[in-house]
């Protein structure tokens, strides 16, 4: 799609090969041909040569409320000019009035204490949960249960209680301590059971590593609400509660990670409250200022913190993070927050999300589409050579479908490895401004891309 009002002032052939010589892109250093941003509005971004695309993956899960928000810009220019920077040794506004608006939406009894990403906030989650333990005269609890599949960042800890291989092997050894349990994936239970028949032996297998490795070496356990980048894993609705029963039992905390799932993007203000459990920690990012300025945040419940407070300085949780919750970061986090409110996107994101979950179900006549899940504006379609056997889809089919979907202006994403090394779930994460129009786009495009294949 070509944006006719793009004027082209750029020499994409010399940007390219300063691209080629100067930048490590993430995950993929040797694409030859990155498509190179230059403006966004909305759920659209426009690349070098004026091609329009719509941002079916909110960049990497995070700009929920949508490019281009002069309201947000405005608020960093603002309280740059007034006070760039300031530690949290001590205080400053915009840090006071985010933490109890995070806590109001949270529902109530946190304490927040800020960083700047998912790694960062993850790996503050696990310290706070050894160091709790230890002044709560449990010396011995140190480990922490994940899962396979599951992501929770690349830092040396929160890479440790990621549960995929290819992400690890050659950084390793990586954080001591984390335990991985088998995810709650019904369509390749692993398990081998169907729900309801299994009795939820996903949630019981982690009360099953706790008694194996004892009961007191346990400090916590750490999950999304759904599994995001390992697929788009949405566990059977009792499960986060028996989990949560579990944890109470023996005296685990339970760590959840909204990185992805929070601030609006499961259709509630945190993917958890769609459970009904209540974490001990909740760790956040990306939505918080929907990646228009880095910032992320733990939220710690108010028990925990009374472990705290001394009164020696030994007992004060010895972190320093420098950029973390600077001002900025805060008011953007701020008006980002008064946006989903004033705009009602949380319920927006709700409506969207059932609507493309409908509207995606049409693909399931593809014989390479094995299944469909979602959760709020989150959906996975994984792909199979064979809807009997499963056999996961080739990566030439996977990427494909990619390409060609790029070709037609619709960015998506793919994730979970099913055969490691190698992921067959595409994935779809709109903006939360994404409109009607948008989402028969997303589908239709998808439809079309899909007859190809056959
Ligand atoms: N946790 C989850 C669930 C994530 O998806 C991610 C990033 O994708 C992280 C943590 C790490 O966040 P960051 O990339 O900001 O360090």
């Amino acid at each position: 799609v070509m944006d006719q009002s793009h004027s082209s002032n750029f020499d994409k052939e010399a940007l390219l090969e300063k691209d080629r010589k100067y930048l490590w892109h993430h995950i993929s250093p040797h694409n030859p041909n990155p498509l190179i941003a230059v403006s966004g509005e909305g759920s659209w971004i426009t690349d070098v040569d004026g091609n329009r695309y719509f941002d079916g993956m909110s960049g990497l899960w995070c700009v929920n409320v949508g490019h281009g928000r002069e309201e947000i810009a405005d608020a960093a220019a603002q309280q740059m000019k007034t006070l760039a920077y300031y530690p949290l040794n001590q205080s400053h506004l915009p840090a006071i009035q985010l933490s109890e608006k995070v806590n109001e939406w949270l529902g109530g009894g946190y304490r927040m204490f800020y960083s700047n990403s998912g790694s960062d906030a993850n790996e503050v989650a696990f310290k706070i949960a050894r160091q709790y333990h230890h002044q709560n005269g449990e010396p011995l609890r140190y480990k922490f249960i994940s899962r396979h599949r599951a992501y929770h960042g690349n830092s040396m800890g929160a890479l440790g209680a990621t549960g995929q291989a290819q992400r690890k092997t050659k950084y390793e050894p990586l954080g001591v301590g984390f335990q991985h349990i088998p995810p709650p994936y019904c369509y390749r239970c692993p398990f081998g059971k169907t729900y309801k028949d299994c009795k939820l032996e996903c949630a019981q297998a982690y009360e099953d590593v706790i008694n194996w490795e004892g009961p007191d070496t346990v400090a916590g356990v750490i999950l999304e609400p759904v599994i995001t980048g390992g697929g788009v894993i949405v566990p059977p609705q009792e499960y986060l509660g028996a989990v949560r029963e579990i944890c109470d039992k023996y005296g685990v905390l339970m760590i959840i990670d909204e990185v992805i799932c929070g601030f609006g993007r499961s259709g509630k203000s945190f993917g958890h409250q769609n459970y009904g459990v209540k974490p001990d920690i909740v760790t956040m990012a990306k939505g918080i200022t929907s990646a228009y300025s880095p910032l992320s945040a733990t939220a710690v419940k108010d028990e925990i913190y009374e472990k705290f407070k001394g009164p020696g300085a030994d007992t004060h949780f010895r972190h320093v993070n420098t950029f973390g919750g600077n001002p900025v970061s805060c008011a953007v986090a701020l008006k980002n927050m008064e946006i989903i409110e004033e705009e009602r996107l949380v319920e927006r994101a709700a409506v969207l999300g059932v609507n493309l979950r409908q509207k995606l179900e049409v693909l399931m006549n593809h014989p390479n589409v094995g299944d469909i899940r979602s959760f709020g504006l989150i959906a996975g379609i994984e792909m199979v050579e064979d809807k009997e056997t499963k056999l996961p889809a080739s990566a030439d089919k996977v990427m494909f479908i990619m390409a060609e979907c790029k070709n037609r202006g619709l960015l998506i994403g793919k994730n979970g490895d099913t055969v490691p090394g190698f992921s067959n779930i595409l994935t779809l994460c709109p903006p939360f401004v994404t409109t009607d129009e948008d989402l028969d786009f997303i589908v239709d495009t998808l439809v079309e891309v899909f007859d190809l294949l056959n």
